[in-house]
């Protein structure tokens, strides 16, 4: 199959012209360049700014075929790249996917993660507008590029946190680091049936866009991340960027059945996914105290999750965790070493 018949074939009668014409798409797939009209800011609208974001999974790196199917693959390289306009506060409009590809792998089969790519983009109203297909030495390579939106001057970035926040998450930390090991570690349909939500959590993450957009319209949020790296490094980034200390409240982490089960079983520790597993693509970010309470109640309205997790104070970048000494029946903090996911250690 030629270059040209792959990209047909991977792309053809995917997205509907109405997805397209929503988005603005005026030319897609097929030219040198896609062509999409940024949308004017009438009368009652407020003006919008770009978000660009770019993200790379390496086979061997970020995934291996023993762990996830083609199609999870795709999924999750698309829904990680959303992560990111999500951790922005903003709204993803189009995307381009760049496919490296060993000559191992059959054209078809990279069409099942396109299968995986269209499924999230659909769910989440991205339109794919173009990419790039070359070959690769030994393995597999997807990139893929997000441009999204947001409210000008209201993207929330990781530097804003104020001393005296309140810290939240949107989700369950850990629990992907979890389900790997469980896929790594056990028969893979053992491990769906007795640990279902975080083999999920692994395999089909979802990007907490609903949660972002919550965050953003409500006010008050001053800094947000998503967990890729894990819960402590983007702590970390937080508080130094934002140049405070960052206290997370260990009774007060949220935890799973799945999870709290699993690490049972495998004897391994459950804190240590939590605070450096990394992967699990919710939100971790600071809001001023007098709006936990109403994000509380529009989180709840919306099914949604929303924890506090602990508080920013005075300081120059650090992370404590403050736990309950049962022996000398006091609270104590101890000083979080950063060890996130890092390539180049
Ligand atoms: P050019 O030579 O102009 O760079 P290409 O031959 O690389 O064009 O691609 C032709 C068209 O197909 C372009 O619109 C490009 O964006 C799109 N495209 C190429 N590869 C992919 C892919 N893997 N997924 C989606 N679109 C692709
Ligand atoms: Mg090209």
């Amino acid at each position: 199959m030629d270059e040209f018949s792959r990209i047909n074939r991977w792309n053809t009668q995917r997205q509907t012209n109405e997805l397209r014409e929503l988005l603005g798409v005026k030319v897609g797939i097929g030219d040198d360049a896609a062509v999409v009209s940024v949308t004017k800011a009438s009368e009652h609208e407020q003006p919008m700014e770009l978000l660009y974001t770019v993200d790379t999974m390496v086979e061997g790196v970020h995934f291996i075929s023993e762990t996830m199917s083609l199609e999870q693959i795709g999924y999750k390289a698309l829904a990680t790249n959303l992560s990111d306009i999500a951790a922005m506060g903003g709204i993803p409009l189009h995307a381009l996917i760049s496919i490296s590809m060993p000559n191992a792998y059959d054209p078809e089969q990279i069409n099942e993660i396109y299968n995986g790519i269209y499924a999230c983009a659909n769910r989440y109203q991205v339109a794919i507008v173009g990419g790039d297909t070359t070959s690769s030495p030994h393995t597999l390579v997807i990139s893929i590029t997000v441009i999204g939106q947001v409210k000008s001057g209201k993207a929330i970035l990781r530097s804003g946190a104020k001393q005296g926040d309140i810290v939240f998450l949107t989700g369950v930390a850990g629990q992907s680091a979890a389900g790997l090991h469980a896929l790594q570690h056990m028969d893979a349909i053992e491990a769906r049936q007795m640990y279902g939500p975080i083999i999920i959590a692994h395999q089909k993450p979802e990007p907490h866009l609903m949660a972002g957009k919550l965050l953003l319209e409500c006010g008050g949020c001053h800094s947000l991340n998503d967990v890729s790296d894990g819960l402590a490094s983007e702590l970390s980034e937080i508080a130094k960027s934002s140049k405070l200390d960052i206290v997370i409240q260990e009774q007060l982490l949220p935890i799973s059945n799945s999870l709290s089960q699993y690490a049972l079983y495998s004897k391994q520790s459950m804190l240590d996914w939590i605070l450096y597993g990394g992967e699990d693509y919710i939100l971790v970010g600071t809001v001023h105290v007098d709006k936990v309470f109403e994000l509380e109640s529009l989180f709840a309205n919306n099914n949604l999750p929303f924890y506090q997790i602990g508080f920013t104070q005075e300081g120059n970048g650090q992370l404590w965790l403050e736990s309950w000494d049962e022996q000398f029946r006091k609270l104590e903090r101890k000083k979080i070493i950063n060890r996130g996911y890092n390539h180049f250690i």
